[in-house]
């Protein structure tokens, strides 16, 4: 893929303040960045997306959530709605986190549901895949993938699964308590990935389809992911909320994207 996607989901950190000063931050040192070859998102809390997106008007940063309601309107109180979204205006829409699904139930069929909705209202779904502790501890990692991508991508078309993105995000490699996934594992499961889309579609749709990993992504390892050709991108948690740590990622790959 000659484009790499470079995103952050800061899951539920910084207030509305610390979101203007980081986006400020980011978008002033951002000049001698290649946007034709390296594609940035952010992912704030809802409580900061309005003013992301007043701070990322004039950027090519593109605007994510962290998860919607498959539903436009309802009594589903505490949820957020595509319509709301809709109105802010974001690309993105983040679903299937593995906190996601941990703490609050969130079956793969809810994230069927909920990519159908985002590709009605022509959001960039981004689904997260990957397999806990356990499922690597029996060996039955692939199958676990398989399961999720099978329901995940029930009824969902060949024209619409060219709009989305897909992070496989290990459990037990994400967060503090986490082990970063040996870059050649990372891309035994990308290519597994595509082997499904191909299946499912054809090889064109599936080498279109961005496969980005993430789980305890920082600089040090950075770079050793992106030289997997099936790896297209990085998704950072803990190592992108300093803006200053984010941006020495961006460099570094940004530097390695102008060389090779
Ligand atoms: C995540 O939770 O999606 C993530 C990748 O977090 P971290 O980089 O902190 O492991």
């Amino acid at each position: 893929m000659d484009k790499i996607y470079l995103g952050t989901n800061w899951k539920m950190h910084k207030t509305i303040n610390e979101t203007e000063l980081y986006l400020k931050e980011l978008n002033k040192n951002l000049n001698n960045i290649d946007f034709n070859k390296i594609k940035l998102f952010v992912i704030p809390p809802y409580t900061s997306l309005n003013k992301a997106r007043k701070e990322l008007v004039d950027s090519n940063i593109l605007l994510g959530a962290q998860n919607m309601h498959w539903k436009r309107e309802g009594a589903y109180t505490g949820e957020i709605s595509p319509l709301m979204l809709d109105e802010i205006g974001v690309d993105i829409v983040e679903l299937g986190h593995s906190e996601r699904r941990q703490y609050y139930n969130e079956n793969n069929i809810d994230i069927n549901k909920k990519a159908k909705t985002a590709l009605d209202f022509n959001f960039t779904p981004l689904i997260c895949v990957g397999e806990n502790y356990e499922a690597k501890k029996y060996g039955i990692s692939e199958e676990m993938i398989r399961k999720q991508l099978k329901i995940i991508f029930n009824n969902i078309k060949r024209e619409e699964a060219k709009k989305l993105l897909i992070a496989y995000e290990p459990v037990w490699a994400i967060g503090e308590k986490g082990e970063p996934a040996k870059p050649e594992y990372a891309e035994k499961i990308h290519i597994l990935i595509r082997s499904y889309l191909e299946e499912k579609y054809d090889n064109m749709t599936s080498k279109n389809i961005p496969l980005i990993y993430g789980g305890s992504v920082n600089n040090e390892n950075a770079l050793k992911f992106l030289t997997r050709t099936n790896i297209d991108g990085l998704f950072i948690g803990r190592a992108a909320w300093d803006v200053e740590s984010f941006l020495n990622i961006i460099h570094k790959i940004n530097f390695f994207k102008y060389n090779s």
